[in-house]
């Protein structure tokens, strides 16, 4: 299929809450976001009609994020729903892998294919201070479940900040040596708590740093239209990643359709605002989203520069 005759939308992220059990210091202040409402949140009924519509106009994967989705009550029940849905190629989850160890197994049973971790750092005192209220060895067991169960290729993302886990860059990259992972390096995005600056480290900095011990090999842009650029590692048992927001903006080639926590459909990270999908019917529910396809296709894609700092947090929208 060329380019201008694929679906505008082919990949759904869903939101399924604002709530998190951490306090990551580049996306939350220590108090956390302002809550929604929960007679606001969206409730399971809704995003799947809001799936099945997607599917209709050509969404084939889901990913389910938040804030953190392992805090809402029912998540497994979701990811069971969503993987007995005609149409959908895959049901994946972005977490923070905290409550992981115990949830790997039921979500495995449930369908789903595979999980996105994140961890910022690999030293418990400093993973502590990243994340105000995490402790590292339930990640670490997140992550070592996540592999038991299959829920593969398991991917870390890392998110590196100058001055505060920038001298970890080797040792992420020996740990995707050594582990059947892929450590993605993400690009921090100017967001909630960089409302006027982000520092961040660039894609071409960490791999001059990995290239110096490390024999990486470019494999070339994840499937199914992934932003993340992979290098196999020579000899190791893992990948690394970049997903370089800010160096290597990826708007023209995204194919990705959000729907928050609050129930709003945005064409993009970057949007304004979205369009409010919780009271609509189907055939209402195609309708948007063809006229958000339309809006997307216009813009040329390249509405999300991320040149303007954005006073939200990302798990607002769904990271
Ligand atoms: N709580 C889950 C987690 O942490 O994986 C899912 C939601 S979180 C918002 C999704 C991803 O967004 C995480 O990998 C996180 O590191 C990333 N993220 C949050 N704020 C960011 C920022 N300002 N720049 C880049 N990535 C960010
Ligand atoms: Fe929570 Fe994820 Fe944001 Fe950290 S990055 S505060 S875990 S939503």
């Amino acid at each position: 299929m060329d380019a201008r005759s694929r679906p505008v939308f082919e990949y759904l992220r869903i939101s399924v809450t604002d709530r998190c059990n951490l306090r990551c210091v580049y996306c939350m202040p220590p108090e956390g976001v302002p809550k929604i409402d929960h007679t606001q949140i969206l409730r399971y009924e809704t995003i799947l009609n809001v799936v099945d519509a997607a599917v209709a106009e050509g969404v084939h994967r889901v990913r389910i994020t938040g804030g953190e989705p392992l805090v809402r009550r029912g998540v497994v029940g979701l990811v069971h729903q969503l993987a007995g849905r005609p149409g959908l190629d895959e049901v994946a989850l972005t977490t923070n892998g905290v409550l992981l160890g115990d949830f790997a197994g039921p979500l495995k049973e449930a369908g789903l294919r595979r999980v996105n971790i994140s961890l910022d750092s690999l030293r418990p005192d400093r993973f502590a201070r990243i994340t105000r209220l995490g402790h590292i060895e339930d990640v670490l067991a997140g992550i070592k479940a996540a592999i038991t169960h299959g829920l593969t290729p398991v991917k870390i993302n890392v998110v590196i900040i100058p001055g505060e886990n920038d001298d970890e860059i080797e040792d992420f990259g020996r740990f995707a040596h050594d582990h059947p992972v892929v450590v993605r390096f993400i690009e921090r995005m100017p967001f909630q708590a960089a409302c006027s600056e982000a520092p961040f480290v660039s894609q071409e900095q960490v791999l001059d740093r990995l290239s110096a011990f490390l024999a990486l090999e470019r494999e070339g842009n994840e499937p199914g239209g992934g932003p993340a650029e992979v290098y196999r590692i020579a000899g190791g048992a893992g990948r690394v990643g970049f997903i370089s927001s800010r160096t290597h903006p990826f708007c023209r080639s995204c194919n990705r359709l959000r729907l928050t926590a609050a129930g709003q459909l945005m064409p993009c990270l970057d949007s304004p605002e979205g369009v409010a999908v919780a009271d609509l019917k189907i055939e209402d529910l195609r309708r948007v989203i063809r006229d958000l396809a339309v809006a997307k296709r216009a813009h040329g894609k390249t509405c999300a520069r991320f040149d303007g700092a954005r006073c939200i947090s990302l798990s607002d929208i769904g990271g």
